[in-house]
């Protein structure tokens, strides 16, 4: 991984580290450059009457700019799209070339848009999750290497680029093609998830929640003890 660059990108504060911190400080530690792009501001992310919007925003980009530091990720990208609303638009996908033609990552990773529920987690997903997963998924392909899109970019200076491959974060074990062993970060990752203070009641039960499903998904990898799964997809030219 040494001088690889990796672009992470979420809906919201904290998905990265839930679906692929362990990865990333790995790849940090083997020498690679990481960033993230959180495309919401957050600011729906508290059940706490009385919260202040205003507040709760700057609180969750504190948060996260904390856990990107333990975990060694460069910088931070906000896209401060409001949270709930999120949509694959041309606004966002724009937002998402102009990261990538920036910092040009060899990788970039983001969640699997075709996941809705599941049932045996009891899980339903957000739909700010699908339509983040969806316009990364096509700004890597086609837009951030298209001549023609985007050409205020390129009136910017920001070149096309083409990224090699997307990693998706699923719920879907059929799907999973790619293990990532996390056995020596699983202390960054929870450490990382820790600084989501606002996010969160119980930080025990939190961080027996992650270590059991890293060990599960360890268990399914046949070869790690705790392991970060993925849909890896290496995209041809
Ligand atoms: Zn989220």
């Amino acid at each position: 991984m040494k001088d690889k660059i990796i672009l992470a990108v979420s809906a919201h504060e904290d998905d990265l580290e839930f679906g692929c911190s362990g990865t990333i400080s790995k790849w940090v530690k083997e020498g690679a450059s990481a960033y993230y792009l959180i495309l919401t501001d957050g600011s729906r992310g508290s059940d706490i009457k009385g919260t202040k919007k205003d507040d709760l925003i700057k609180t969750r980009a504190k948060e996260e700019e904390n856990a990107a530091k333990i975990l060694g990720v460069k910088e931070v990208f906000f896209g401060n799209f409001k949270d709930g609303e999120l949509k694959d638009s041309s606004e966002v996908r724009e937002k998402i070339v102009r990261t990538i033609r920036t910092i040009k990552p060899d990788i970039v990773i983001t969640m699997d848009p075709e996941i809705l529920y599941n049932a045996e987690f009891g899980y339903i997903n957000h739909p700010d999750h699908i339509e983040a997963g969806r316009a990364t998924i096509f700004s890597v392909f086609p837009y951030s290497r298209n001549l023609m899109s985007f050409t205020t970019l390129l009136k910017e200076g920001l070149e096309p680029h083409k990224v090699k491959d997307l990693y998706l974060i699923t719920f879907d074990r059929k799907k999973l093609n790619t293990f990532i062993d996390i056995s020596e970060t699983i202390e960054l990752k929870t450490e990382a998830l820790k600084q989501h203070k606002s996010q969160y009641d119980n930080f025990k039960e939190l961080k027996s929640n992650i270590i059991m499903m890293s060990k599960m998904i360890g268990k399914e990898s046949k070869k790690y003890k705790y392991a970060e799964a993925f849909i890896k997809i290496q995209i041809r030219d």
